[in-house]
C-alpha cells in the first residue's frame, strides 16, 4: 500500500503538462529500465468510488499497457534477470518487470492471464502478518469507516474531535486525517486496535476487513511454483520500518524470510518496504535490507532505473501503475524520464 498524497497529485499534473515533450526527452533523461508497481488488477472492484480506487487498475488496461511497451521494444524480465541487467548497465537492450505488492487475490485471478498472454514476470511481495490476519489492511479499514457514517468522534492522544464524512469531498478529507493519525501519532502495532476501537465509538460495525481480497497461503504457494511469478517479502507484518526500533526492523525485514521459507519452501530473494516513501524507508532500513541478504529491496519513490544503481540494488524506485494514470500516453511519459527529476527535486538517480 502507499500514500497517494500531495507529491503524487502534482506529479499527475507534471505527467499532464510534460507528455508532449516526452519523446524529446528520452535522449536526455530516460533511463535503462523501469520497475513497475501494482497493486490491485480488476475489472469489477468491490467499492468502485472509494479513496482508495487508485490503488486499482483494469486488467485491460494492463493487457494494453504491456503491449504498447512491449512494441516500442521493452523486454519484459524476471526481476532477478532486472537486477543482472542493471549490474551491467543496461547494455542488454530496455527492459522492465512487473511487481505488485500486498499479494492482492486479483492478481492471480485477473492479472495472471493478462501476464501469461504476454509471457511477462511477476514479483509479488507477501507480508505473512497480512495474510494470516494477525495484521490489518487498515486503509481498507479506514474506508469503510468513512463510507459507513457522516461523522465521527476521533478520540486521539491530546484531544476528541469531530470529523465531517458527509460529503465525498469531506470523506476524502477524514481519510487524511485518520491516515495522518494512524501512521504519526498511534504506534505500527496498535494501529488495528487503534480502528477498531474509533469504530466501536462511534456505534459502527466493523467486519474483520474484506474477505478473500487477498490470497491465501493455498493460492500463494500456487502462484510460487508458477514460471512467471517471483514471490519477494514485504515485512512480517507490514510495518513502517522507519517508526519501529532497530531490532524490530530487522526481525520485520530479516525474519519474514524464514517465514516465508517455512511456508512456501523458497527463501525470498528480493523486499519492498512497506509504504516505500520517504517517512517509511531511510538509509539505516536500506543497511537492514543489505545486512538481511536480499538481492535487491524495492521503494514506492518515482523514478526510472538507471546504470547508477548498481550501487543502490536496496533501495530502487519504481514507476507506478495505478488509476490515476490508466492512460498509456502516461505510463510512456513516466518512462521516458521525464517525471523522474520533476517528482524528486531534480535528482536523476533515484534512491531513498
Ligand atoms: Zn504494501
Amino acid at each position: 500500500m502507499i500514500d497517494g498524497g500531495e507529491a503524487i497529485r502534482k506529479l499527475a499534473l507534471n505527467v499532464a503538462r510534460y507528455t508532449g515533450l516526452a519523446p524529446l526527452a528520452k535522449p536526455f533523461v530516460g533511463g535503462i529500465g523501469a520497475i513497475l508497481m501494482l497493486h490491485r488488477v480488476t475489472a469489477t472492484p468491490e467499492k468502485p468510488n472509494s479513496v482508495n480506487r487508485h490503488l486499482n487498475i483494469a486488467p485491460a488496461f494492463l493487457d494494453k499497457l504491456i503491449a504498447d511497451m512491449k512494441a516500442r521494444g521493452y523486454a519484459f524480465v524476471t526481476l532477478d534477470e532486472a537486477i543482472e541487467r542493471i549490474k551491467i548497465g543496461g547494455k542488454g537492450g530496455q527492459f522492465a518487470t512487473i511487481t505488485a505488492d500486498d499479494a492482492y487475490r486479483d492478481n492471480m485471478t485477473e492479472a495472471l492471464p493478462v501476464l501469461e498472454k504476454h509471457g511477462a514476470p511477476i514479483t509479488i511481495y507477501v507480508a505473512p502478518g497480512l495474510i494470516d490476519g494477525a495484521a490489518d489492511l487498515w486503509w481498507d479499514l479506514v474506508e469503510d469507516i468513512v463510507d459507513t457514517t457522516s461523522r465521527l468522534t476521533l478520540k486521539t492522544a491530546s484531544e476528541s474531535t469531530v470529523v465531517d464524512c458527509s460529503t465525498p469531498g469531506r470523506k476524502i478529507q477524514a481519510v487524511a486525517r485518520l491516515n495522518a493519525w494512524l501512521t504519526l501519532e498511534v504506534s505500527e502495532e496498535a494501529q488495528g486496535a487503534a480502528l477498531r476501537e474509533l469504530a466501536r465509538s462511534n456505534g459502527i460495525e466493523l467486519g474483520t476487513g474484506r474477505a478473500g481480497i487477498l490470497m491465501n497461503w493455498d493460492e500463494i504457494r500456487t502462484m510460487t511454483a508458477h514460471p512467471l511469478v517471483t514471490i519477494g517479502a514485504h515485512t512480517i507484518n507490514h510495518r513502517n520500518l522507519k517508526r519501529l526500533s532497530e531490532a524490530d526492523a530487522r526481525h520485520e525485514i530479516g525474519d519474514v524470510k524464514r517465514i516465508l521459507t517455512e511456508r512456501l519452501g523458497q527463501e525470498p530473494r528480493h523486499f519492498a518496504y512497506p509504504y516505500g516513501y520517504a517517512r517509511a524507508v531511510g538509509c539505516r532500513e536500506v543497511g537492514f535490507a543489505r545486512d538481511a541478504g536480499y538481492v535487491s529491496a524495492v521503494t514506492t519513490r518515482h523514478g526510472v532505473l538507471r546504470a547508477e544503481h548498481a550501487g543502490f540494488l536496496h533501495a530502487l524506485p519504481r514507476i507506478s501503475v495505478n488509476g490515476r494514470y490508466q492512460s498509456v500516453a502516461h505510463i510512456r511519459t513516466m518512462l521516458s524520464g521525464i517525471t523522474t527529476p520533476l517528482a524528486n527535486a531534480g535528482k536523476m538517480v533515484v534512491t531513498i
